[in-house]
């Protein structure tokens, strides 16, 4: 908790203090048991594996209706007899690889866990982050971490944030490749299930694997050209090598798979677009202001050291780029809005970290902002838009022990897959976003797949 005090606002800082006391009153309610390290200690129903296990798997930029394009009959088999999330996984915002894939993670809003984008400038201090491996960037707990914290064995492979050494985790050299894009997709599959050929004992509790497909395509050629329906293809195969790899293993039955991906993706090919420059007549906003343009545009104002209120300046700025993308003057104006950081919707839970620039313009689905009409407009895929946007989900699918076969849940946002992992595990969650509620949706109580009480 300490650790993350820094960034969190009274309000959250309570609401997680509440969110922890309630998980633990909750545990305590349901079975009787005052510490997860005895929920471990019940009898485990299967004869191969002697606790549980949960791998989860992420295709990046997986778009929520990808497992319609073309056949995925190993996609198809985890969804039909497990748990999916009937309309899609909703992502966080921004709807990009890195923010969403530690929310995973650590079950925070990308303010709460620091990385507020895939690349960005910290409009205090001036420091840049573009992926980097500095623990200073990467705040609350991951779940590799708590596994380690309480003594677990975690694997990851290739996960964003995983490379970044905290608490007990070290990122051990055989337990946490490092990041290398040449590695194929079937090694890094092979590599996973390796790990279920150490003894019982060593076998890991928690595995992660990561694969950077169909993001790629889709960044490329736009959602809906057939080389991404290859990819989509590929990745099912590559899921029907995890599966035959755990039924040859005699597993199959006792891992529990998470099947996820962090984002979606859209077309900007109808090259809808709005030219800062535009917005002249009404304020001049010089491009050193601007730390990104889209999907979402970032400003952080340069006020002279004589400028006494900055926050009124800044809302100056706001009022008059509104004015001019309401005007009706400005090409494709309607299609931004413009907010000071603390007005935005509550619902995107992106105010409260000084990473964030002091203005934010949530851009329109598929559009493109630019600083005047110089240089060559591409047509491409991207994503990153506000997460109410249907192009931006992904999947979820849960197979095995805990999840119920064959059923369906509502959707929901990827901040509540700690909790589930944890509860899956038996461990004791940090503090975060998700509600610790949340598992009784979607998991069945421990134990009733066999009968060993
Ligand atoms: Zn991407």
């Amino acid at each position: 908790m300490a650790k993350i005090k820094h960034v969190l606002s009274p309000k959250l800082f309570l609401t997680l203090l509440l969110t922890v006391a309630a998980t633990a009153a909750a545990a305590a309610a349901t079975n009787g048991l005052d510490s997860p390290s005895s929920k471990i200690r019940r009898p485990w129903p299967f004869k191969k594996l002697n606790k549980p296990v949960v791998l989860m798997i992420s295709c990046d930029g997986f778009r929520f209706g990808y497992q319609f394009k073309t056949d995925t009959p190993n996609i198809d088999l985890l969804i039909s007899e497990g748990t999916e999330a009937k309309s899609g996984l909703i992502p966080v915002f921004p709807t990009m690889t890195f923010p969403n894939h530690y929310s995973i993670a650590t079950g925070l809003y990308p303010a709460y866990h620091g990385i507020i984008m895939n690349s960005f400038t910290d409009p205090v201090t001036g420091d840049k982050f573009n992926k980097g491996l500095d623990p200073k960037w990467w705040l609350g707990e991951p779940l590799w971490v708590t596994a380690a914290n309480q003594g677990r064995k975690a694997v990851t492979y290739f996960w964003p944030g995983s490379e970044v050494p905290k608490d007990s985790w070290t990122c051990p050299k055989e337990y946490c490749p490092h990041f290398n894009l040449s590695v194929p997709l079937h090694e890094r599959v092979d590599t996973v299930l390796s790990y279920f050929d150490l003894p019982v004992s060593e076998i890991p509790d928690f595995l992660m694997l990561y694969f950077d497909e169909p993001d790629k395509e889709g960044h490329d050629y736009g959602p809906d050209d057939p080389r991404v329906t290859a990819a989509v293809s590929k990745v099912d195969t590559m899921i029907g090598r995890v599966i035959e790899g755990l039924k040859k293993r005699e597993i199959f039955d006792e891992v529990h798979i998470i099947l996820l991906g962090d984002h979606g993706m859209v077309t900007n090919c109808d090259l809808k677009t709005i030219y800062i420059e535009d917005l002249a007549d009404w304020i001049k906003i010089p491009a050193d202001w601007i730390y990104a343009y889209s999907p979402v545009l970032a400003i952080n104002p340069k006020w002279g050291d004589d400028v006494e209120n900055p926050g009124e300046k800044n809302a100056e700025v706001v009022a008059k780029m509104n004015e001019a993308l309401s005007s009706g003057k400005v090409e494709n104006g309607e299609l931004l809005q413009v907010y000071l950081k603390e007005k935005l919707p509550e619902r995107l839970h992106y105010s409260e970290s000084s990473r964030i620039a002091p203005i934010i313009g949530m851009v329109g689905e598929g559009l493109v902002v630019r600083q005047n009409r110089t240089g060559v407009h591409e047509c491409y895929g991207d994503h990153g838009y506000d997460n109410k946007y249907f192009s931006m989900r992904s999947i979820f699918v849960g197979h095995g022990p805990r999840f119920r076969s064959g059923k369906k849940v509502p959707s929901f946002e990827n901040v509540q897959i700690y909790n589930v992992v944890a509860e899956i595990l038996g461990l004791r969650p940090a503090s975060n976003n998700g509600s610790s509620l949340f598992t009784r949706n979607i998991l069945s109580p421990f134990g009733t797949t066999g009968e060993v009480e």
